[in-house]
């Protein structure tokens, strides 16, 4: 009805002479460039520089270990975040100190998570070692961690002490466990309680989109991310199961790169650029969404 009347009305308009239609468009072309451009060209670079400002990413899996440390400076892991277009993350390390560090120095851009590890050895025992719980309650009770993890969680160790206490503390205080699980796994880490919330990391590594889900279907408390599947988009074409798997559950999905290895810090520009070659193929709702606002809407802006 309006949008007739509102026609109706424009069909009712005078006709304008000449001079004032070439006025009118005149000034509306103004209104829309603004005022002259400056002499000087825009900088060559600016085109190649611009898709970092394009999709902003909210890392959902990024570690600054020891073995880093030596050679990345807390700065120059914000300056790489910078060159990579990741405005904010969640990191965890082994030790945990090197997530404390960027933290200090960005506690805006940066989410620390608890590793269980305290060292490298602690990976093959962490599930069934008491120590490991009273060293974990002792670090959250200084209230700046998000979640536990990431952590290496095999089938049949979900019962084990530790997880079981993790899924408690999960529920309890609303912390994300940051699980390295295959399907199996992390199906049993479900199992635990129906209101932990679980950040699946790398999808399950060898997780088949039918597999993700499935268990996306019946566990409302699990989110993935994403950090080395390649295979979502084989040589940069975005994969079309997993393109229909993120409509399915355009709220589910997040972004992670995994600095594993120092060498993956000065590679974080070039993969954010593959991710974002791949994000851009989606409905544009969704690309943001899985390369920031869900993890917003998890952690904060
Ligand atoms: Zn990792």
């Amino acid at each position: 009805m309006a949008m007739s009347s509102r026609l109706g009305d424009q069909g009712r308009r005078p006709v304008r002479s000449v001079a004032a239609v070439m006025l009118a468009a005149l000034l509306a072309l103004l209104a829309a460039f603004g005022p002259l451009p400056p002499a000087a060209a825009p900088p060559a670079f600016a085109q190649e520089a611009a898709p970092t400002d394009d999709l902003p990413v909210f890392d959902t899996h990024l570690h600054y270990s020891q073995d880093a440390w030596g050679l990345f400076s807390a700065q120059d892991i914000l300056t790489l975040m910078d060159q990579a277009g990741v405005y904010k993350a969640l990191v965890s390390s082994t030790p945990d100190d090197g997530t404390l560090t960027l933290y200090q120095l960005a506690p805006d851009r940066i989410i620390p998570i608890l590793r269980p590890y305290r060292a490298r050895t602690d990976m093959a025992t962490w599930t069934q070692d008491a120590t490991v719980l009273a060293y974990v309650e002792e670090r959250l009770a200084t209230g700046v961690y998000r979640g536990l993890g990431e952590f290496h969680l095999y089938t049949g160790e979900s019962p084990n002490r530790v997880p079981r206490r993790f899924a408690d503390l999960s529920a309890e205080y609303g912390l994300f466990l940051h699980a390295h699980s295959d399907a199996t796994a992390v199906s049993e880490l479900l199992a635990l309680r129906s209101d932990a919330r679980i950040l699946w990391a790398h999808a399950g590594m060898s997780a088949t989109p039918a597999q993700i889900d499935a268990l996306l279907a019946r566990a409302p408390h699990l989110w993935v991310e994403l950090a080395l599947r390649s295979d979502v988009a084989p040589g940069g074409r975005l994969d079309p199961a997993w393109a229909d798997l993120f409509a399915r559950y355009p709220d589910r999905f997040m972004i992670g790169t995994d600095t594993w290895i120092p060498s993956r810090w000065p590679q974080l520009p070039r993969l954010m650029a593959d991710v974002r070659g791949w994000l851009r193929q989606l409905p544009r709702d969704l690309a943001e969404r899985m390369a920031s606002g869900n993890a917003e809407a998890l952690f904060g802006r």
